[in-house]
Order: C-alpha cells, then sequence, then structure tokens
C-alpha cells in the first residue's frame, strides 16, 4: 500500500479547469450533462466554458475577482464554475434557497460583487434585492429556456413555483446571451495552484459562526486525484453519475461534479431532491454512480414507490456528510446489488478525508481509512493537544494536501483549527482500528455530559434505528437537574407505522446502558434536516432551549 508520504511525492497539483480540457479533448462528443433529458457533449461544455471565459473576463473577471453562484444543478453551474477559474476567478457558492440576508451576509463577507444566477423569480427576486441594496454591482442572469423548452414542468418541479421574472435592461443586469461570446476563447492567465484560491466555500465550521473556507486549486486537485485512486474500478468515459446533491455544497462539487469530469462521466443532473422525479431519473438514464447523504438512501429503501423501479444499473454509491446508519447500508445494499461504502470530509479538507474501499473490503459503520496521501492524529478531547494511544478515543485530526488554505479574513479561527504543523481540528470524537479504519462517535459539541459521563447521542441513534418502524432519529441533549445533561430523542416513523415512547423503551433497554437510555422520547412526522439533506440538531436544540425558557 502507498504511504501518505509516497503518495504526496507523486501528486502534481493542476489548475483545476485543465481536467475538464483533458476531459473535452479525450471525449468531446460524448455526453458530460443530462438535464432532464436536454444533453449537452463534452466539446459543447467546453465551447461554452470558453465563451462564457472570453465575456466574464472582458467584465473585468481575473486573479482576486470573487464571483458568486447562486444556481441549482444545471449546465449553468458547471459552465460559470470553470468558466470562472479558467481566468484565474474565485468561485463563491450561494445556496439558492437562502433567504436575502443570508444572501447579502455572505456576499458582503466574501467582497462578491457580481453575482451569477437564473431567471426563475423566486431565486431571482433576492439577488436583486441584495443589488439593490448595493451589495451587488452587478447580476449575471442566466435563462431557464436555454436548459429547457418545456421550462413551466421544470419549474414547477423545482420550486412549485411558474414565474420566470423580467428582467431590467440596464448596465447592471447581463444576460447570459450578451455575456456569452459564441466561438472565442479567454486571454491565457497564468494560475498558481498552491496559492490561487479556487472556491470560497461558506460554512458554520465547527464554531457555528459562517466563513470561507479558502480552497486552493491544489487542495482541489488533491482531493479530485485522491477520488481518481478511490474509484480506480469505475470505467473511463462509460458511467452515469447521480447528481441529486446540490453542487453548491463542497460534497457535490467535488465528488459528483468535478469527479464526473475526470471520469468522462455523464452528469445526469437534478436540480433538487424529489424521489420520484430521483428515481424515475435513474431508471431513464441507467445511472451507475450514486453519492448521496443517508436520508437520501433512507428514503428510498423506505417507499412505497421503490418497488416499481428497477434499481440494479447502480454499481457504486458513496455516502458521506453524516453516520450512514448499518441497516440502511444494508437494506440499500440489498434493494440495488450496488456497493454503498462510507466516506467523511468536511467543507474544511475539500471535502473527503476518509473513505471506505469500494469493495467488499468496506466495513460497515466506519468511516474508512484516510484518504490517499491523509494522515490523522487523535488527541484529547479535554486538553485538545496530547495524543492518545492508539484505538482510544479522541478528537480526529487531519493532515493532507486537501486541508485548506484557511478562513477567510479570520487569522484567529484558521489558528483556533489549524495547528503549527498543519492538522485540521475536525471537531469530531473518534478512534482508529490495528487496521487503519476509522470510527467516529460523534461531534465534541454534540456530546451529552450525563453525571459525569459522555454519552454519545450517536450510539442512542443507532439502536435506535435498530426498531423496524424508525425512517429517521435525532438525539440531543436536554439539561437534567440531577445529571446535568440527559438525552431526548426525536423520532419519525415510517409510513402508516405506530408505537409509544414506552414501545420505544422497552426496546432500548436490551441495546443501552442505562446512563444512554433517553429520558424524554417525542414523534414527529419530519425532523429538520441541512441544505444538503443532513439531518440538522440545531433546530431542535433552539426549540428545546425555548420551550425551557418560556416554562
Ligand atoms: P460540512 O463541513 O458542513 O460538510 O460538515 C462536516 C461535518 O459533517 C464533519 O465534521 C462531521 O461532523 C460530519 N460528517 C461528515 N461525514 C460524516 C460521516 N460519514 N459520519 C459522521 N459524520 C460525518
Amino acid at each position: 500500500m502507498t504511504t501518505a508520504e509516497e503518495w504526496n511525492a507523486a501528486f502534481k497539483p493542476r489548475p483545476i479547469h485543465e481536467y475538464l480540457e483533458a476531459s473535452v479533448a479525450e471525449f468531446g462528443s460524448r455526453p458530460a450533462a443530462d438535464f432532464m433529458g436536454k444533453v449537452w457533449t463534452y466539446a459543447e461544455i467546453g465551447a461554452l466554458v470558453d465563451g462564457t471565459a472570453a465575456g466574464l473576463q472582458a467584465m473585468g473577471v481575473g486573479p482576486g475577482v470573487h464571483v458568486g453562484l447562486c444556481l441549482p444543478n444545471t449546465p449553468f453551474y458547471t459552465i460559470f464554475y470553470f468558466a470562472i477559474l479558467k481566468i484565474g476567478g474565485t468561485v463563491t457558492n450561494f445556496n439558492p434557497l437562502y433567504v436575502e440576508r443570508e444572501l447579502a451576509f455572505q456576499a458582503r463577507d466574501a467582497d462578491v460583487r457580481i453575482m451569477v444566477t437564473m431567471d426563475l423569480k423566486v431565486i431571482y427576486d433576492k439577488v436583486e434585492e441584495v443589488r439593490k441594496d448595493k451589495i451587488l454591482d452587478k447580476i449575471i442572469v442566466c435563462p431557464m429556456t436555454f436548459c429547457l423548452p418545456t421550462v413551466k414542468k421544470v419549474l414547477f418541479s423545482l420550486f412549485k413555483r411558474k414565474e420566470i421574472a423580467g428582467i431590467p435592461d440596464d448596465d447592471a443586469h447581463i444576460r447570459f446571451d450578451d455575456l456569452h461570446k459564441a466561438g472565442a476563447h479567454p486571454k491565457p492567465v497564468g494560475i498558481d495552484p498552491d496559492e490561487a484560491i479556487a472556491v470560497l466555500q461558506y460554512t458554520g465550521g465547527t464554531t457555528g459562526v459562517p466563513k470561507g473556507a479558502m480552497l486552493t486549486h491544489t487542495n482541489l486537485s488533491a482531493n479530485l486525484e485522491q477520488m481518481r485512486c478511490v474509484f480506480e474500478r469505475a470505467r473511463r468515459g462509460e458511467e452515469r453519475m447521480l447528481c441529486v446533491l446540490p453542487f453548491f455544497h463542497v460534497f457535490a462539487m467535488t465528488v459528483a461534479q468535478n469527479l464526473s469530469i475526470i471520469l468522462g462521466a455523464e452528469m445526469v443532473l437534478q436540480p433538487r431532491f424529489e424521489l420520484k422525479a430521483l428515481l424515475d431519473a435513474i431508471k431513464r438514464k441507467k445511472v451507475t454512480l450514486f453519492p448521496g447523504v443517508p436520508t437520501i438512501y433512507t428514503a428510498i429503501n423506505n417507499s412505497p414507490l421503490t418497488a416499481n423501479y428497477d434499481l440494479s444499473s447502480i454499481n457504486l454509491c458513496l455516502s458521506g456528510g453524516a453516520p450512514l446508519p448499518v441497516e440502511v447500508k444494508e437494506s440499500f445494499e440489498k434493494l440495488t446489488g450496488c456497493i454503498l461504502v462510507e466516506g467523511y470530509g468536511l467543507t474544511e479538507t475539500s471535502p473527503v478525508a476518509a473513505v471506505n474501499p469500494l469493495d467488499k473490503g468496506s466495513r460497515a459503520g466506519s468511516i474508512g481509512r484516510p484518504a490517499p496521501g491523509t494522515s490523522v492524529r487523535f488527541v484529547s478531547i479535554e486538553d485538545r493537544k496530547t495524543e492518545v494511544p492508539k484505538g482510544e478515543k479522541g478528537e480526529l485530526l487531519i493532515h493532507g494536501p486537501q486541508v485548506m488554505k484557511g478562513y477567510w479574513k479570520r487569522d484567529d479561527a484558521t489558528a483556533e483549527v489549524i495547528t503549527g504543523d498543519r492538522y485540521l481540528h475536525t471537531g469530531d470524537v473518534g478512534y482508529q482500528d490495528e487496521d487503519g479504519f476509522i470510527y467516529l462517535v460523534d461531534r465534541i459539541k454534540d456530546l451529552i455530559l450525563c453525571s459525569g459521563y459522555n454519552v454519545y447521542p450517536r450510539v442512542i441513534e443507532e439502536a435506535i434505528y435498530q426498531h423496524e418502524a424508525v425512517d429517521e432519529t435525532i438525539v440531543i441533549a436536554i439539561p437534567d437537574d440531577y445529571r446535568g445533561q440527559s438525552p431526548k430523542a426525536f423520532i419519525k416513523l415510517k409510513e402508516g407505522r405506530s408505537l409509544t415512547a414506552d414501545d420505544m423503551m422497552s426496546f432500548l433497554k436490551d441495546h443501552l446502558s442505562a446512563i444512554e437510555m433517553p429520558r424524554e422520547i417525542e414523534f414527529r412526522d419530519q425532523l429538520p434536516k441541512t441544505m444538503v439533506g443532513k439531518l440538522s440538531k440545531k433546530e431542535l436544540v433552539e426549540e428545546e432551549a425555548q420551550k425551557r425558557a418560556a416554562a
């Protein structure tokens, strides 16, 4: 097996747009992207990128200029992403579902003056308000009709709204057709991959305040090469990748979009997660690769719709972003005959830091081994410095070429998470076994301090998932006068199932120690999720705090 040092000695970073150029040269006439039935080849995407890059360059975009992308998964995302990078600019991803206040905060913090968006009223109107507040100078507007003639249908399935925005005719608004110069090429720009920030990616990080992680071309190139090694079984030029996770999130940006490009795969673009549309897309395109978050695999496993679909084209799936319950992995593999493995990462690591092998050597319940070229260390969760002996639980620290340069304009926050020898504090607690596999037990901030003991919500969640009536669960800490804190479980049951808290308690008695038993259980029809579809504790923690403050 190659050591981290050997891998790094052989790794040659490249500016990210060069990967697209290599695939345009190799796979020119093969499909690169499918958006609801309309297909663009690699050559077509390459030409659109060049013409767009030339237009952006004429507008003054280049090194040091940050351009916002506020786009759902459509070909426009890929075109602008590579166009901006090719001329040395920096991409900043915005969630199109953000409210105006969030868009404004990030645009200001990231020094974004130009935003690329679409003419969907539901997104465009918010961006326009941010411009009117003089936070943006220019908006580049991409027409939905470029993507599809059946635009109304798409809009409805996207946002349950059909309106196209009217775009004012002035210098502040640039239409894609006016920007893009067909047949043109941008002037070449020298890019130092180690220094140039390719993407400024916002994250709550381990402390919760949104910050821009500076990901250089080298960081992204490293993670892409690391994924190329992991996906060595994939067939170049033959795969079809389901792109349902939003590209504005780092997981999909690297593992769905950039990995597709490097493999010469066809991206099957899904602008948002809707189960029937996703199952239809898998069937229509015979999807082979499917990166996802656990809630998506859970939804497929548990929906009555699934029985109507043949999902056997799926070969390899990589789950990340949140713990993949063992039961979910096993049911999905049985349903499709594919291999579903778990990986792990953070925005700050571009994102993949650990991953299971994509074969029978994967281990359920583990996030896998450190990615190629990556080293790990575990330190005491009390002082966050002292290394713990191998096999003991501690905070996971990561070192590798994919670790960000730092946080944008926040040297203090950077110094808090990156050590002098460039190991990144992840805020996640876990341990490594003799074979190098890492097991996570929880995030430091989610630990429940119960009568002086650390109780791990994840252990309780895994136990609850073993009950066959359970669809999803989240466990959080609630204040306890006697013990300090105690666990509370929120549970969503599978459709048509019923269960009482007492039933669940008697089930859990066989799976948990007394101290781990939830003090409260609450059933809900829905559980909160983050923008990428991970179950989210934050809202429930806030609700509980408010409830208690009001009592
Ligand atoms: P973000 O930067 O928003 O993508 O969040 C990164 C965090 O997601 C990590 O610090 C972990 O807490 C969590 N995470 C990612 N992958 C996994 C995984 N496979 N298992 C458990 N937690 C994960």
